[in-house]
């Protein structure tokens, strides 16, 4: 009698690969003096997973969002589905920013510091970003793309390719019914073939993510935070409070489904997110996983590409910490200025890339809102030091977010069929 081969589950073999990885860069970094080929061949390795990913981004943005919202019935459903995720997504980040907000006074990272200790630098260096109000405005304007084709070759205009693949889809049920059915078929077909690609693709997650945990782990990034301890740790009580805590109540409440079952099966995303700290580079994983977790393929084609871009609690929250912390070190702001931070971080989570570091540079923005924007000079090659952990937590914190969303909103278009 042939003996089966038992085979362990992905989602352990991507958590194995993840703690090995980490395992073995941590002891690299500690017992070599030049631990550099070791991080050297980790980030060759996960880079190559990453870019194959990345690879596959615009592709299935745009034909998930295409065949989805050509798919949907002509009795108001597109509407619906639009209400359910833009309010899903917003309320999530209000909690986020309020969290943020709660964490930062709560725990006070940045009260007793001086400002000058902490954060010294080449204050005439150039930020890579505009400013203030103008940089939020701007986000809706690039979120118009010029010329689609210059858009999709970047992964930074993302939103653009989105704002395209809705009108696409928009006006594609307007034309006869005939050639909407021709576009269905075709967009479908579009679609399948991506899926079929990612499929392949995320074979190697396990290979990319301990390749990616190598990487990190060996260069320190995972264990020298010097005197910003404090801080790390009030942005991952947050981020531990608003993904263990408030997304799971939500999803429970609103999705009817048990958190521990849905996270499990959206495990292979999350670490995913977690190891390359970036949202659009798991959206592969996200949307198979979402898949396999029951989230019927409308409805995460819709809403998953679009939270990948659009929604981005742990960033939001990050922001939030970050500003504050930085004004806890000159004194503090005034419950206005606290509130005009909430908003900024709000519209930055939202125009910033799902790419790593995105938030960061978003966070001038932030700063300038409430006059400090010349600090952020200062501020940001510093907290830059340590970015990497604190992108990896936020960065699994936005694609929980999107994937709640996802598993909430089938649940009401769902319930409302029935
Ligand atoms: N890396 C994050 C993401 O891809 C964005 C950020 O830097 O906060 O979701």
């Amino acid at each position: 009698m042939p003996t089966q081969r038992k085979v362990l589950s992905f989602h352990w073999q991507i958590l194995i690969a993840l703690v090995v990885g980490s395992g073995l860069g941590l002891v690299c970094h500690s017992a070599l003096d030049d631990p550099q080929t070791i991080v050297k061949a980790g980030n060759f390795v996960a880079n190559l997973f990453v870019r194959a990913l990345q690879m596959l981004v615009v592709p299935l943005i745009f034909s998930s969002l295409v065949a989805s919202i050509v798919g949907l019935k002509r009795d108001g459903s597109l509407a619906t589905m639009s209400r359910l995720t833009l309010v899903f997504y917003l309320t999530t980040s209000l909690i986020a920013v309020f969290t943020g907000l709660f964490v930062v006074n709560a725990i006070g990272p940045g009260k007793g510091v001086e400002f000058d200790s902490l954060f010294t630098g080449d204050a005439t260096r150039d930020l890579p970003t505009t400013t203030g109000w103008d940089a939020v405005l701007g986000i809706a304007t690039r979120a118009i793309p010029e010329n689609i084709f210059a858009a999709a070759s970047s992964n930074r205009s993302i939103l653009a390719v989105i704002f395209f693949a809705v009108l696409l889809g928009v006006f594609s049920r307007r034309v006869s019914t005939e050639h909407t059915a021709t576009l269905k078929k075709f967009y479908d077909a579009m679609f399948a073939v991506f899926m079929e690609m990612t499929m392949f693709v995320i074979k190697f997650a396990p290979v990319g993510v301990g390749a990616a945990m190598l990487g990190v782990a060996a260069s320190g990034k995972l264990s020298s935070f010097g005197s910003l301890w404090l801080y790390l740790v009030t942005v991952f009580a947050g981020l531990a409070f608003h993904g263990a805590v408030a997304l799971p109540m939500l999803l429970r409440i609103f999705g009817g489904r048990s958190p521990v079952a849905y996270a499990k099966s959206m495990a292979p995303a999350l670490m995913t997110a977690f190891s390359t700290a970036s949202s659009n580079a798991t959206l592969p994983l996200t949307m198979s996983s979402a898949g396999e977790a029951g989230v019927s393929e409308q409805t995460r084609s819709f809403t998953l590409p679009l939270g990948a871009t659009i929604n981005m609690d742990g960033t939001a929250l990050y922001e939030v910490v970050a500003v504050l912390f930085v004004a806890q070190t000159l004194g503090d702001l005034s419950l206005g200025q606290q509130v005009v931070v909430a908003i900024t971080a709000l519209a930055a989570s939202i125009g910033a890339a799902g790419i790593p570091s995105a938030g960061l540079v978003m966070m001038v923005t932030v700063f300038e809102a409430v006059g400090m924007g010349e600090r952020a000079i200062l501020v940001i090659p510093v907290i830059l030091g340590i970015d990497r952990v604190l992108d990896m937590g936020r960065t699994t914190v936005n694609v929980w977010s999107d994937s709640v969303c996802a598993a909430v909103v089938d649940h009401r278009i769902k319930s409302e069929n029935e």
